[in-house]
């Protein structure tokens, strides 16, 4: 063979030969475009066959620790839910193993309820677990469900989200995880005024009830409204873990009560120091179904966490500490256009406390950080700078002409 006599190691042919328009040169070998193009069909199909066979991805069984390490390089302080969610997750999927086996004991689910202000990091708690163990997550808003016969979403529209970020694996989605938000908001009517459901909330909670007791669900996989010709998925629910998330509005008065009332009786004189930061540590089951939750509904639920407010320390540790942290992102922003970006000590300061102010919790520091970068991020790139620095006066500028100020006298 001639020294630039070049074949594909896999057919034979040259470069000089039919249909041969690229020759791909490994270490010691060549793919011709045809050979490659038959080994990427070759892969795909062999990845079809083992997804509809399950088998795409084993499930990690991550020690509870394993799970609470990698949480907190995400989530910043809420050590009491990081650590229940840890056991939890870390139960749920070691009864999934377990059940290969005959064993008679039956272990139960551990889907759980967490106890939260908005923007105190329900929702990135649940996410974070799923990405970590790999598996389909999907986020469900309790408002907009109803129960069958009303106008809204069906309960399964849950089970349609999940299937299709399982990539329609229904293997895959019978053991994903689903957060469902804003629990509190379809609890029944009670004493409660902070209830303004009118649709009953209790019939919603009754439709879910189907999901959560493991059984198998006719779910129409592109979700929107079941009709007659419609195909259905079968998916059975008993190992989908659910998460619930609800701040429960105005839940404290009601700790409060039963704990002032329990403390009745007990003769060690000791008395509780309800604040606001410890009360909601107080909160279990018995108040859930004071708010509204039915009975049948948390009994579903047998963990139950809550998530602690913000306050300004943890705010500004939110700030800078998680692995991606609002900052980090926005120095890496700058870093990407040679721009060492410098954001002062007060700066931090004014951010946390105008998302204090706007009472919008850790929600309202991304918009507020826009709020100030926004035309840095749009000047400084046509510039040649290779240095920008924030300080007060700036942000304190760029933050009362912005729309999110405007919050501020409504929220006042
Ligand atoms: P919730 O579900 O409780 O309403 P989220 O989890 O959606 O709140 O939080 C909103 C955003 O605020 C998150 O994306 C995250 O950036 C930030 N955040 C909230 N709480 C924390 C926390 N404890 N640690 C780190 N980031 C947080």
């Amino acid at each position: 063979m001639k020294e630039n006599d070049v074949r594909c190691s896999f057919c034979g042919k040259s470069k000089e030969d039919d249909g041969i328009e690229l020759l791909i040169s490994g270490i010691s070998a060549h793919i011709c475009n045809n050979c490659a193009q038959q080994a990427d069909s070759i892969v795909k199909e062999d990845a079809a066959v083992r997804k509809a066979e399950g088998k795409t991805k084993d499930l990690v069984l991550l020690k509870p620790q394993e799970i609470l390490t990698h949480l907190e390089q995400y989530i910043i302080g809420q050590d009491e839910a990081k650590k229940v969610l840890s056991v939890a997750v870390y139960n749920h999927y070691k009864r999934l193993n377990y059940q290969v086996s005959d064993d008679e004991i039956e272990i139960e689910k551990s889907n759980v309820i967490m106890v939260g202000e908005t923007g105190t990091g329900k929702t990135l708690l649940a996410k974070t677990i799923a990405k970590l163990l790999n598996v389909p997550f999907t986020i469900a808003d309790a408002t907009v469900l109803t129960e069958a016969g009303y106008v809204g979403e069906d309960v399964e529209s849950i089970l349609s989200k999940l299937l299709q970020s399982a990539d329609y694996d229904v293997a895959l989605a019978e053991r994903g995880i689903v957060f469902i938000d804003e629990i509190d908001k379809v609890a029944r009517k009670s004493d409660n005024p902070s209830i303004t459901r009118d649709v009953s909330g209790e019939g919603v909670q009754q439709a879910m009830l189907k999901l959560l007791e493991g059984s198998v669900v006719n779910v129409p996989p592109q979700g929107g409204r079941k009709h007659p010709d419609q195909k259905m998925v079968k998916i059975d629910t008993k190992d989908i873990l659910f998460i619930c998330g609800g701040a429960f509005d105005g839940i404290k008065q009601i700790i409060e009560r039963r704990v002032k009332t329990q403390a009745i009786g007990f003769s060690s004189g000791d008395t509780i120091e309800f604040n606001e930061e410890n009360i909601l540590s107080y909160v279990n089951q018995l108040d859930v179904k004071k708010y509204g939750l039915i009975p049948e509904l948390i009994g579903r639920f047998p963990v139950l966490t809550h998530l602690n407010p913000l306050d300004k320390v943890t705010l500004l540790r939110i700030l800078m500490e998680p692995k991606n942290s609002l900052m980090k992102q926005y120095v890496k922003l700058f870093e990407l256009d040679n721009i060492e970006l410098v954001i002062n000590d007060d700066v931090m300061d004014f951010i946390v406390d105008k998302a204090i102010d706007l009472k919008l919790g850790a929600r309202g520091l991304r918009s507020i950080c826009e709020a100030i970068l926004t035309d840095a991020m749009f000047e400084a790139p046509s510039h040649d700078i290779s240095r920008l620095e924030i300080n007060l006066e700036y942000a304190k500028g760029k933050f009362n002409v912005s729309k999110i100020s405007q919050l501020e006298a409504i929220v006042a």
